[in-house]
């Protein structure tokens, strides 16, 4: 799930502009979807080079670290992951390109392997083709589902694709007529100061050149399997996806969560940063008060994509300080964006417990995670996910808690507003969208 951002600037004097500037604050809105290591390339005006730059920490000792070089660059792309030496991708020959990649094109293996063949192959096409969006239209062809990315070429053309089912997210914003902006999220876009215009759809492509932005759909791409998992938890709250805000989806599933699993409790509190609306639907519903519950030490740290048991309990103890004028004495409905292992749950309710809270009902705003994402969300082995094995009243034994209950299916697609048929519930249902997909 990494935040991928493109920079293009048009017109007279566009060899002035700073896309290291723009890249850093894009990247900044970005880094929800990944810590581990940040990349970005600038494309340098007077040589034509692109130059590299590549390290295993989040954006801001990123940034820090490069200040003391002389990091210069008019047209520029960058990535941030959740996993180390994952970064953008390059090709030298036949034309050198760098490619930022969000998914995994071809499902299985290794992504970074899986972009590196991709982006070769787009070099090589671009090379064949006269038109470079023929070599887009081609590689969506080509490459399955379950991918978006951004290439910036030395011959100065910044090429976006979105694979023919839209799993995964990418935006397209501008200022003006000055710059053109395309990145997983729109709230990446608000940050810069851009105009979001709307999303790139489900196999198209969108090329930019110093004098045009063409786009094309490749033929017939009806279908879609947009990821559920964007709406529940991944994408940013002040985003919109696919048209559709976020915040709207996350209120809905809290007035559903409700409905379906009702419980008995004097506070509301929904676990920051995610669950917070979840937590304000589900109050909007019952008219239980929300309350903040806990204070966050520290950077945002998100727990469920800490690589060892140390690290996700540290996370969540930075996360989660319970505040106990809201939760002593009271019946506390929990409210969780989702559940992988339930270490971190199991803390949190274990912490409200100690500042005095009386019982805890949690209720989680997505149904269970029982299986694996093929496109390259981070997701546990199968034998670590709590909800492939457990009931709701094993995991509310496990974990703690006075009781436990998922969002259902067909709550959740009602919350989304969109039919089965036009998302990919894969790691909730091990249904995927493409029958190719190993189960
Ligand atoms: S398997 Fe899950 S995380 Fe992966 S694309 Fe489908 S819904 Fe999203």
């Amino acid at each position: 799930m990494p935040g991928i951002i493109g920079f293009y600037p048009f017109g007279e004097g566009r060899e002035n502009w700073d896309a290291s500037r723009f890249l850093y604050y894009g990247l900044t809105a970005l880094q929800g979807r990944g810590e581990a290591c940040t990349s970005i390339a600038l494309l340098e005006s007077e040589s034509k080079k692109i130059n590299i730059y590549k390290d295993n920490t989040h954006v801001e000792e990123f940034y820090k670290r490069l200040s003391e070089n002389k990091v210069r660059g008019f047209i520029g792309i960058g990535q941030v992951s959740p996993n180390e030496d994952d970064g953008l991708i390059e090709v030298k020959e036949p034309i050198r390109l760098v490619l930022a990649g969000d998914g995994k094109p071809g499902y299985q293996g290794n992504r970074v392997e899986a972009f590196y063949k991709l982006a070769q192959r787009l070099s090589t096409l671009l090379t064949e083709r006269e038109d470079p969006l023929d070599a887009a239209t081609q590689i969506i062809k080509e490459a399955g589902i379950g991918f978006s990315f951004v290439a910036l070429t030395e011959r100065e053309e910044m090429i976006c694709c979105r694979d023919p089912f839209g799993v995964k997210p990418l935006e397209v914003g501008a200022v003006g007529f000055d710059l053109g902006i395309v990145s997983s999220e729109s709230a990446a876009l608000d940050v810069v100061g851009a105009v979001h215009s709307g999303p790139i759809q489900a196999g198209e492509c969108v090329v930019f050149d110093p004098l045009s932005i063409r786009r094309r759909n490749i033929p017939n791409s009806e279908s879609r399997a947009y990821c559920a998992f964007e709406y529940v938890y991944l994408a940013r709250v002040d985003s919109l996806l696919n048209d559709m805000p976020i915040y709207n989806v996350r209120e809905r599933i809290g007035e559903i969560l409700a409905e379906e699993k009702e419980a008995e409790g004097d506070v509301v509190i929904g676990i920051p940063e995610t669950a917070l609306p979840f937590a304000l639907g589900y109050s909007n519903k019952t008219s239980i008060p929300v309350k903040l519950g806990f204070m966050r030490t520290g950077r945002h740290i998100r727990s469920a994509l800490k690589p060892t048991q140390f690290e996700r309990i540290m996370g969540v103890q930075l996360k989660l300080n319970p505040i106990k004028a809201a939760v002593d004495g009271k019946d506390i409905i929990l409210i969780d964006d989702s559940v992988v292992r339930g270490n971190t749950l199991k803390n949190t309710v274990l912490n409200l417990r100690r500042k005095g809270a009386k019982r805890v009902h949690v209720r989680v705003g997505s149904p269970a995670i029982i299986s694996h994402c093929p496109f390259g969300t981070e997701v546990p082995p199968i034998d670590e996910l709590i909800g492939r094995a457990l009931s709701e009243e094993e995991i509310a034994e496990i974990i703690g808690a006075d009781s436990f209950a998922y969002l259902s299916i067909e709550g959740l697609l009602k919350a989304i507003g969109l039919p089965r048929d036009r998302l990919c519930l894969g790691c909730f249902t091990s249904e995927y969208p493409n029958k190719e997909v190993r189960k």
